[in-house]
């Protein structure tokens, strides 16, 4: 089964870009997932191609039309959740991502100007979805983190070398650090405990470092993994 994401946007030439290469873009080869980025202005229907018009009650900026957008999704494939990029959605969490993962596909709107017609919203039904607490200029940038994220957990897509059991975010833990060879650079030396061979005792060190870095640099998800441990 191929996982078919498709993608509205005012700039369809924007994509795949990084999603065609490395891991998400051996994928696309290979015909795991698919990506369909199709041109939200196709579906203007005045002379002008005109998607925005000026916020009602005022204030700076355009607002994506209602009618040209909804357009746009009913043209779209429908597999699969729809979601709207938007900086007051919910957070993109690895959770969240693992959920969309397990789907057979995604639709995503990728917003831009001020955002889109709150009516579009309620009635297609879209999930905003955050990736973090900035503003963007447009949805596209956050619809390929939002994808790459999710297809690099599509059956297939990670080798066994790759594949991330231990990484951040999986158990609530950040990650520990990590070491490659000369054993001594620029003077320092690689943790001894790594080079012993001692499998029980590199797993118990990797365990205390996830769980001091945690606690350190985000008491927001140590408290929540503490919690959850109750
Ligand atoms: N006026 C809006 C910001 C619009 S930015 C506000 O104050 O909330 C234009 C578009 O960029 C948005 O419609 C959304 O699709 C995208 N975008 C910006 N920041 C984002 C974020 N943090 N996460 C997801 N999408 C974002």
């Amino acid at each position: 089964m191929t996982f078919a994401a498709t993608v509205l946007t005012l700039f369809p030439e924007m994509f795949p870009g990084p999603l065609g290469h490395s891991l998400a873009g051996r994928a696309l080869e290979k015909g795991i997932w698919s990506l369909d980025a199709r041109d939200i202005r196709a579906h203007a229907a005045d002379r002008h191609r005109t998607v925005d018009d000026h916020p009602a009650g005022g204030g700076a900026g355009m607002v994506l039309k209602p009618d040209v957008l909804a357009a746009a999704i009913d043209a779209a494939p429908q597999a699969g959740p729809r979601l709207l990029m938007s900086p007051r959605g919910e957070p993109l969490t690895q959770a969240l991502v693992r959920e969309l993962a397990a789907g057979q596909g995604l639709l995503i709107v990728c917003g831009r100007f001020e955002g889109v017609d709150e009516r579009v919203i309620a009635g297609r039904d879209l999930r905003e979805v955050s990736v973090g607490d900035y503003v963007l200029s447009g949805g596209e940038p956050a619809a390929m983190v939002l994808l790459d994220a999710v297809v690099r957990l599509l059956p297939g897509v990670m080798g066994k070398a790759e594949s991330g059991t231990e990484e951040s975010f999986e158990d609530g833990l950040l990650e520990h650090p990590h070491y490659t060879k000369p054993n001594r650079w620029e003077g320092v030396e690689i943790p001894e405990i790594l080079l012993s061979g001692d499998h029980q005792a590199i797993a118990a060190w990797k365990r205390r470092k996830r769980e001091e870095i945690t606690r350190a640099r985000r008491p927001d998800l140590w408290l929540a993994h503490e919690s959850g441990k109750i």
